[in-house]
């Protein structure tokens, strides 16, 4: 206690270190990858920690997704140390350690250049940080990081956590607090704001009144932030396995304009917003399950009122159906890319998700064989399912799809629907008139 209190006044940003018997993490509470990668770079002479996500979700009492590690050694001794591992990032660079197939994240401690005077011309005009890529030191580390819970180092070897900022008590009391000045923090990333919302939501916990208290009027920041990057974050968020709460928290915070911009407009529409937190719900679901999720489902979810509204209001100036259809498609997703930038890996697919709905109205001949052919098929049924449970479709559509593809192929030929479309008159020749 006493040596405590004199690191305390002689360092005054020195770290409170916990041991086991403070937060009962053991090391084998760490996979064995990661356990190696510090041990080894120890080893070697370097200090190593496992940090940020995986310290706090062990604090938690929760499994960590991945196990990330911060070290006093640069990235070359890194990649020198470890015979399968590979230098990532140009800008930002980071070694990825491979042990069988987990992967453990090793990056050099480092500091933010935040607002000081060396961080001239490294900030844009809004004081957003464009560079963030000098070496520092531990301390330092953690002060470029953003949330206390989040600045947690982890040794496994002496089985101590190194604490800078008081991150064990705040996630001890289920408070979100920033590192430092929380409206600078949010100027030098804007991100910050939507980590805020997801973290408090993932893990049932508060803002502090300080950390929350700028995001009502700061906004409006991010739509500086690239696009790429937002998107990111947002898929970060609905796949937080907490997107139901996630989406309320950033409708209260103000913070859903600008990210998909036409959210708003869409929860607004009764059914659209039931749509959505059908979809929102199901993802959640899923992951609760271990399921696989796909973002370009969900994100198909989130635009499919507004793909409806377009294609009903084409349809109404007289365009054909199908047509009208995908110049909804491509009109939404035009409006939606300067926003968030949805790789086109996703926007194919879904294109071909919405692309197949028309067709689960076509119930005869030999077309329900086909669309149940098509690689696409289980996902637009799916969505077709959602569509069911929002009041859109009406609910035997769905019934009778689910019976077709369980039954046989007797059965199936006697629940197609007698084809009703007026056959296409046959074009006689006029006899010319002599
Ligand atoms: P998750 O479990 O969702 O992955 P995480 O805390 O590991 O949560 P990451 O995005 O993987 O989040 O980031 C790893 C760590 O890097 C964080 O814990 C935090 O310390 C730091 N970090 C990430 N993004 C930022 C940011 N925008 N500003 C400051 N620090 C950040
Ligand atoms: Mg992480």
């Amino acid at each position: 206690m006493i040596r405590k209190i004199i690191r305390r006044i002689f360092e005054k940003n020195g770290p409170s270190i916990l041991p086991l018997e403070k937060h009962g993490i053991h090391r084998e509470d760490v996979s064995s990858c990661a356990r190696k990668v510090t041990s080894s770079l120890q080893e070697a002479g370097f200090s190593a920690f496992i940090v940020g996500g995986a310290v706090r979700d062990l604090v938690l009492g929760r499994k960590p997704k991945d196990f990330d590690v911060a070290t006093d050694a640069d990235p070359d001794e890194v990649r020198a140390i470890f015979k399968r591992s590979r230098i990532i990032g140009r800008r930002f660079r980071l070694v990825h350690v491979m042990c069988g197939a987990e992967v453990i994240e090793v990056s050099t401690f480092r500091r933010s250049h935040g607002l000081d005077e060396e961080s001239e011309g490294r900030t844009d005009v809004h004081g957003r940080v464009l560079a963030d890529n000098v070496f520092g030191n531990q301390e330092e580390d953690a002060q470029r990081r953003d949330f206390t819970v989040n600045a947690l180092f982890y040794d496994p070897s002496t089985e101590e956590i190194w604490d800078y900022h008081d991150g064990f008590s705040d996630l001890k009391a289920s408070r979100i607090r920033m590192i430092g000045d929380p409206e600078t923090r949010y100027r030098e990333d804007p991100v910050r704001m939507l980590r805020a919302v997801r973290f408090a939501a993932k893990l049932g916990m508060k803002l502090d009144r300080k950390t929350e208290r700028p995001i009502a009027t700061m906004g409006d920041l991010l739509q500086h932030v690239p696009a790429a990057r937002l998107f990111e974050e947002m898929l970060k968020l609905l796949l937080s396995g907490h997107s139901v709460e996630c989406i309320l928290e950033l409708r209260k915070a103000g913070l859903h304009h600008g990210l998909l911009p036409m959210l708003d407009v869409i929860l607004e529409q009764p059914m659209g917003e039931r749509f959505v937190m059908a979809a929102l719900k199901n993802t959640d679901e899923r992951i609760a399950e271990e399921k696989p999720v796909s973002p370009a489902f969900l994100f198909a979810s989130l635009l499919w009122h507004e793909v409806l509204t377009y294609w009903k209001a084409a349809e109404e100036k007289g365009e054909r159906p199908i047509p009208a259809l995908y110049e909804s498609m491509d009109h939404v997703l035009d409006i939606q890319q300067e926003k968030l930038a949805i790789p086109r890996r996703y926007t194919a697919t879904m294109k071909e998700i919405w692309g197949l709905q028309p067709r689960f109205a076509q119930r005869s001949g030999r077309r329900p064989f086909q669309l149940m052919e098509h690689p696409r098929f289980r996902a637009a049924y799916d969505f077709l399912i959602l569509r069911v449970a929002s009041g859109e479709v009406e609910a035997e559509t769905g019934v009778w799809w689910e019976i077709f593809q369980n039954a046989s192929s007797e059965e199936r030929e006697a629940m197609l629907v007698q084809d009703e479309a007026p056959k296409r008159r046959r074009r006689r020749r006029r006899p010319r008139a002599a």
